[in-house]
């Protein structure tokens, strides 16, 4: 396996790579042309580039690391993507359409370190970071899979990074894989396309809201309360909530008019979902007066997770609560459940909806 893995080099990287080469610079905007914008998936593809070139940069580095090993279509017309990385990490993502744009969920690891009850991906634990480069070509399989190599989008792309992982614990892969993928002459997904989520790393919150041209972000709380959240989300334990809403309170100060961050909360049935805790819940973010909205989220169960989703009457009246105390919320319409593609249920399960084996584009 070579080391370099172009579809995570910036334009800058690219050029001192092609340079190390003894090749003329402006081949260096060539190839980022090709992977990023044209999406090409291997140097046989690159034909402006002369074959000799091909053949030397194929012995440095590769177009494609990530191998596709099944893709399953949900009835809803989701698609979930289980790759594998060079070393035979699971990587996971999720291609969601939409009537005006698509959205795509990428993973920032493979696995999880943390240990979110509610969630499928916990049980594998933390395997390792991905690359910016695995995260960028994560984008790039999802979009040929969809459009095709080299055939422009029909519509909007946004960016999720609630896949596998905690994004902000693989920090600089994350905000450089962002920097790429935002390039116009490559993917052109801008970060104001992009929303980052996190279980609560307050001092990258901060140090997000410091970053220019920086993605939303988004955090899942998941309980009202201390006591429940340490249950449900260890990490709380680090950063309990008062202290996770003081860092939310400094982003605030980030914000761009019209913008808030989002709160997601899962719906667990008998768990979390009681009026008391929804008036629990809208207390907490009044007390910290935080400009966010909640979108509730639906559990989406898996064996073994313990747990049942909150019936659709009990949501509702969670959502009543939020809104009559002054606190914006939305229910959120689970996609892809039928393949294990839906928020907490990716873990590199195949799924009986078709599986399509496929070679990477
Ligand atoms: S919910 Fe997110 S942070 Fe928590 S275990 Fe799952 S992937 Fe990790």
């Amino acid at each position: 396996m070579t080391q370099t893995q172009i579809a995570g080099l910036t334009k800058a990287e690219l050029s001192e790579f092609v340079r190390e080469l003894g090749e003329p610079a402006y081949r260096a905007q060539q190839i980022f042309t090709a992977v990023q914008q044209r999406r090409a998936r291997s140097f046989d593809g690159i034909t402006n580039l002369p074959k000799e070139l091909r053949v030397k940069l194929s012995e440095h580095t590769a177009v494609s690391t990530l191998r596709l090993e099944s893709r399953y279509i949900s009835t809803d017309g989701t698609r979930r993507y289980l790759m594998k990385t060079h070393d035979d990490r699971p990587v996971e993502t999720v291609f969601i359409p939409e009537e005006r744009r698509d959205t795509i969920c990428f993973s920032s690891q493979s696995g999880c370190p943390l240990q979110c009850t509610f969630c499928l991906t916990a049980q594998l634990g933390l395997l390792r970071n991905l690359t910016a480069g695995e995260i960028v070509e994560q984008i790039i399989v999802a979009l040929n899979d969809a459009y095709s190599e080299g055939v422009q989008t029909p519509r909007g792309t946004n960016l999720v990074g609630m896949g596998a992982g905690e994004p902000f614990l693989n920090f600089d892969a994350l905000l450089k894989a962002i920097r790429i993928i935002g390039d116009a002459e490559g993917l052109h997904i801008v970060a104001n396309r992009i929303t980052v989520s996190t279980a609560g790393i307050a001092p990258r919150i901060r140090e997000l809201a410091a970053i220019p041209n920086r993605p939303h972000l988004a955090i899942s709380l998941a309980a009202p309360t201390d006591e429940l959240r340490n249950e449900l989300m260890p990490i709380n334990k680090k950063w309990p909530l008062d202290e996770l809403l003081d860092a939310c309170k400094e982003f605030e100060q980030s914000l761009k008019p019209g913008e808030r961050f989002t709160f997601e909360y899962v719906m667990l049935k008998g768990v979390n979902d009681s009026n008391e805790q929804a008036r629990q819940l809208a207390n907490l973010l009044n007390r910290h007066s935080l400009r966010a909205k909640v979108n509730l989220i639906p559990h989406n169960p898996a064996e073994p997770l313990p747990y049942q989703p909150s019936p659709e009457e009990r949501v509702e009246s969670f959502r009543e609560i939020l809104e009559s105390k002054g606190v914006q919320a939305f229910v959120r319409k689970p996609r892809g459940r039928d393949i294990l593609a839906a928020c907490g249920q990716l873990a590199a399960r195949s799924a009986a909806p078709v599986s399509i084996q496929q070679q990477p584009r």
